[in-house]
């Protein structure tokens, strides 16, 4: 057995990480032969922390094999001492009336002091993924604030990993394949419904996605549907996707600790102006992780179409940092 890792989840008494903490504490996200010690951080209100309590006593229950210890934070400062890899899963959700502006100036307050807290208090190499919506802005906002303090932006991803997942998932749907047989597919842009689901350089069984599926297909049904998820979901269950959401956190932090195998995958990372996206915002790019980092994968041909669409994620992505700049300075 490997020496334990820290593995620090906010929002630990909500949905997400009701599904999360167990398969982290399983071995899902860091392999069979990694313990860990969990860190789980919630606000500081009685009824929240009771509930908390409730979620480690289930975790208690299950003796897991790689579980050394569980620990329960009120505070980002003690919460996330030593911490290898941060899920950042709680968020202020957008309230009755509340602009867009507002929810990302309520959750700046959040993500700011955590990126400080992360940079001051965490390893140096922590790796950071921010779930908690709006993510990537969320994730901008955090990596500004820890960045002050020695952390690379790199550092710190939001999660569009679900969305990569759906692509894929309702690919396979459409052509009757396994979604294993599904490569390259990309979800550029923001985790919202801007997002631009692309299969120019997908490949299904070995052949191009573009030879198997019709733009139409691809405009009016594949996009919008991969676009809306969430929505259909709730409309459904009555519930978000909390669990889907929780296995796309654990897909995302396990390629980037143990390798994507050459595979590329959807990340959330800092524009290095790479395709002629603004530098700085947090993009979702085509990545290939290994050694314990990533790369965004360069010298894909781009359509016009499809540079349509990334041009609107992006300007989506470049209006929400205009409405927070107070908070990056
Ligand atoms: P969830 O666990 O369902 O969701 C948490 C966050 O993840 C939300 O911002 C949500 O966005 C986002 N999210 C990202 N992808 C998805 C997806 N596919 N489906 C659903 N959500 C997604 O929320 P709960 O309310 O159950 O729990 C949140 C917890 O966080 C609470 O216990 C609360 O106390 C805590 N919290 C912690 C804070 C902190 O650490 N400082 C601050 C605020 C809350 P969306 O809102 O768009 O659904």
């Amino acid at each position: 057995m490997k020496k334990p890792v820290k593995v620090a989840i906010t929002g630990a008494a909500g949905q997400i990480a009701y599904s999360l903490i167990f398969r982290v504490a399983s071995g899902s996200m860091l392999g069979p032969d990694q313990p860990v010690i969990l860190q789980l951080i919630e606000v500081p209100v009685p009824e929240v922390l009771e509930k908390l309590k409730g979620t480690i006593m289930e975790v208690e229950d299950c003796a897991f094999p790689l579980v050394h210890s569980i620990e329960l934070h009120s505070s980002p400062e003690t919460g996330f001492e030593g911490t290898d890899y941060a899920l950042l899963v709680g968020a202020r959700p957008r309230g009755p009336g509340m602009e867009r502006k507002d929810l990302l100036t309520a959750n700046g307050g959040i993500f700011g002091p955590q990126g400080k807290a992360l940079a001051t208090k965490a390893s140096k190499n922590v790796k950071v993924l921010v779930v908690g919506n709006p993510a990537n802005t969320n994730a901008l906002i955090a990596a500004t604030a820890g960045s002050k303090e020695g952390l690379n932006p790199r550092q710190v991803h939001a999660m569009v990993r679900l969305d990569h997942n759906r692509a894929i998932s309702q690919l396979a749907s459409k052509t009757g394949v396994h979604g294993n047989d599904i490569d390259n597919v990309i979800i550029w842009g923001n985790h919202s419904s801007t997002q631009y689901p692309d299969v120019s350089h997908t490949t299904i069984g070995g052949k191009k996605a573009r030879d198997l599926v019709t733009q139409e297909w691809l405009e009016k049904d594949f996009i919008p549907v991969v676009q809306q998820r969430g929505a259909a979901i709730i409309k459904a269950r009555g519930l978000s996707s909390a669990a889907s959401a929780a296995s796309a956190a654990v897909d995302h932090m396990r390629d980037w600790a143990l390798g994507s195998n050459g595979k590329i995958v959807s990340m959330g990372v800092p524009s290095d102006g790479s395709y002629g996206i603004a530098p700085g915002i947090v993009y979702g790019y085509p990545c290939i992780c290994k050694n314990g980092d990533y790369e965004i994968v360069q010298g894909l041909s781009v359509d016009e179409f499809s540079r349509g669409r990334m041009t609107i994620t992006e300007n989506e992505l470049r209006e929400e940092r205009a409405a927070v700049e107070d908070l990056l300075k």
